[in-house]
């Protein structure tokens, strides 16, 4: 591939090792179990791959997004919530701290995460939705030298898992105009008054716990505010930038992943002593065609986080790497499962998760829908 050199083939190597003997003979206990992943998302510190986009000052070993990419295909080839939980503690938790922090908010916060020692979350979405946030009930109230924040949010991934939560809130009266009255706080998990609700129990994504928290009179000192007063809401939308790539990075691994094991199974799988594979063409061609999308999609996902690594402008491909990349990885997940029959339907196969993963992925960080609304005023 035109984007590979021999660091990143090494890193690919590392991404390829861990995810075979440390993340796949740990599905089925997130599968059944629903376990969070913490051991895996330490290891992925001691790794590197949570410092990739960082720079080394910080302790990171990049910015390098492609390579971010490339290790993200590698373990979502496996584990499409690995690879989620990576991104949501790099590229958007890590990310949002290091973009908008203070010295010390990084120097407490960035560090640990890259190590892995530190978890993160990002609580924007409230019952009313994840956008309109002027009728969002989270404020927070300055009270001499602290924040004091009452509310709560929704579907916050790492709920429960997080060290620290960012929290929008409202700090002055919300202007849907201006886009002017939203901030951001850090909420510590030991902060009194913060709690964590009911933690959903998802069609996908097992092993992530992603629910309800809540914050009654959580104080904190007022150097807690992370970015500018009242105006982060733009921010946040442009943040979404790198959360967006980052999702179709991961699913274009676990898109590659389904069909490669669907690509085996079918030429393994014999009938009147010949396989599948050689029987029909019609399956030749469903994994033909499934083959062309993916390396299509490759195209513009490893187009976009070479732009990235340029410092050329990508918001506007960021939308297409969600879109393409859940659509993609729905699609191939579906064809997988009728491909593998019966056997597709079985838990235990591990074909049908990616399905049900795919959803989440249209989902979460903004439904598709939502998105294709987004793009449709940048055309
Ligand atoms: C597994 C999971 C993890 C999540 N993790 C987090 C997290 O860590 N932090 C966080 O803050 N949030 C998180 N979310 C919330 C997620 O971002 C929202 O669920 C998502 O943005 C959709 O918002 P909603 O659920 O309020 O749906 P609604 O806003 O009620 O939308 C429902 C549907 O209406 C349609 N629709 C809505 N608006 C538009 C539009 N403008 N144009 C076209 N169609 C539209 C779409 O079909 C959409 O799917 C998570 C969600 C899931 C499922």
């Amino acid at each position: 591939m035109w984007y590979m050199t021999e660091e990143r083939e090494l890193m690919r190597n590392i991404a390829r090792e861990f995810t075979e003997q440390e993340v796949k003979p740990f599905i089925a206990e997130m599968e059944n179990n629903h376990t969070y992943p913490r051991h895996l998302l330490k290891r992925m510190g001691e790794l590197g791959f949570q410092g990739l986009i960082f720079p080394e000052e910080i302790g990171g070993i990049g910015p390098d997004w492609v390579t971010m990419g490339i290790v993200s295909e590698e373990i979502a080839k496996e584990s499409n919530l690995v690879a989620i939980l990576l991104m949501l503690n790099t590229a958007i938790c890590a990310e949002t701290i290091y973009q908008l922090g203070t010295p010390e908010q990084i120097e407490k916060w960035v560090k640990p995460a890259i190590t892995g020692d530190v978890n993160l979350a990002l609580c924007l979405t409230e019952p009313n939705g994840i956008f309109n946030f002027s009728e969002n009930q989270t404020r927070a109230v300055l009270d001499g030298d602290s924040w004091v924040v009452n509310g709560g949010k929704i579907f916050t991934t790492n709920a429960g898992n997080a060290d620290c939560y960012i929290v929008e809130c409202l700090t002055s009266e919300p202007n849907p105009e201006t886009m002017m009255g939203v901030s951001y706080i850090l909420i510590p998990a030991d902060t009194p008054g913060f709690e964590v609700g009911h933690i959903e129990n998802k069609l996908g994504w097992h092993g992530s716990s992603t629910g309800q928290t809540y914050f009654k009179n959580c104080r904190v000192p007022k150097e807690y505010l992370l970015g500018p007063q009242d105006t982060v809401f733009p921010i946040i939308y442009t943040n979404l930038e790198d959360e967006f790539i980052m999702f179709g990075a991961c699913c274009l691994g676990s898109a590659v992943g389904v069909y490669e094991k669907t690509l085996k199974y079918t030429r393994e799988r014999i009938q009147l002593g010949k396989s599948m594979f050689d029987t029909h063409q019609s399956i030749r061609q469903k994994l033909a065609q499934m083959y062309s999308d993916i390396e299509a999609f490759r195209g513009m996902m490893y187009m976009t986080l070479a732009m990235k690594d340029k410092g050329i402008d990508t918001f506007k491909q960021a939308f297409i790497c969600k879109l393409q990349g859940a659509t993609l990885m729905e699609r191939v997940a579906s064809e997988c499962i009728v491909l593998h029959g019966g056997n597709g339907t079985v838990k235990e196969n591990g074909i049908e998760r990616y399905f049900r993963d795919a959803k989440m992925c249209f989902l979460a960080g903004g439904s598709n829908d939502t998105l294709l609304d987004g793009l449709s005023s940048l055309i």
